[in-house]
């Protein structure tokens, strides 16, 4: 029982003592309905010690049959996010809310959120990132337990678990909406500021317009 004393939230004690071991768990889970659907699980891949997480919303057909988060239309998009905020891919780590794919893209639901969310919290607490970038609406409302606007969370820091996040558009929302493209470069900026990964050369994204 908790007592006055007891410190701030309860957070819930880690199970798995290695990225190895979330994402074993994760090929073996069937904690939720998406299990019966999915190819491949998509448990989310890069450096255990990155400075600097991606989260993004769940897999697409891409990841679904390949087993690895942003590999798609909208992954090559972030890797020119990543690289032009400083870093390798390999460098980052990069995860999803959902471990597995909901059918056609759907939303994620409720229970599948709160029956996943234990993985991410668990690689966020193994990696201990210097910073965290929410892509998008469900991965920032899953991590910081809020329901407001993207417009009115994305581009500033909050506080998860001590970590700072800073939530930004989703790059398939930027896919379909190029010209929020500036303003999510801003927001990465802030990222690169705080990481100390600015530099002149550093440019923005740039598209192919043909
Ligand atoms: N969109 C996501 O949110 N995650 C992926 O891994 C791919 C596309
Ligand atoms: Fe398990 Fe998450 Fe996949 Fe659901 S989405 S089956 S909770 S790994």
């Amino acid at each position: 029982m908790r007592t006055a004393a007891s410190p701030g939230p309860a957070v819930e004690p880690c199970p798995w003592d290695s990225l190895d071991q979330v994402a074993q768990a994760v090929a073996a889970c069937t904690k939720c309905a998406l299990h019966a659907t999915r190819t491949r699980t998509v448990p989310g891949e890069g450096a255990a010690r990155a400075r600097l997480m991606f989260v993004g919303e769940a897999p697409g057909a891409d990841e679904d049959r390949l087993g690895r988060p942003f590999v798609g239309a909208a992954g090559q998009l972030l890797d020119k996010m990543i690289v032009a905020m400083g870093f390798a891919r390999e460098e980052v780590f990069i995860a999803n809310t959902l471990k597995c794919r909901p059918p056609g893209n759907r939303d994620p639901q409720e229970e599948e959120l709160a029956a996943c969310l234990p993985y991410l919290r668990a690689q966020i607490a193994l990696i201990r990132p210097e910073a965290i970038c929410s892509l998008g609406r469900h991965a920032t409302h899953a991590l910081l337990e809020r329901t407001d606007a993207l417009g009115a969370l994305r581009g500033r820091f909050f506080d998860y678990r001590g970590t700072p996040l800073l939530p930004t558009y989703h790059p398939s929302y930027l896919l379909r909406t190029p010209g929020d493209k500036n303003a999510a470069w801003l927001d990465l900026k802030k990222i690169m500021q705080r990481l100390g990964t600015s530099r002149p050369g550093n440019e923005p994204p740039q598209e192919e317009t043909s």
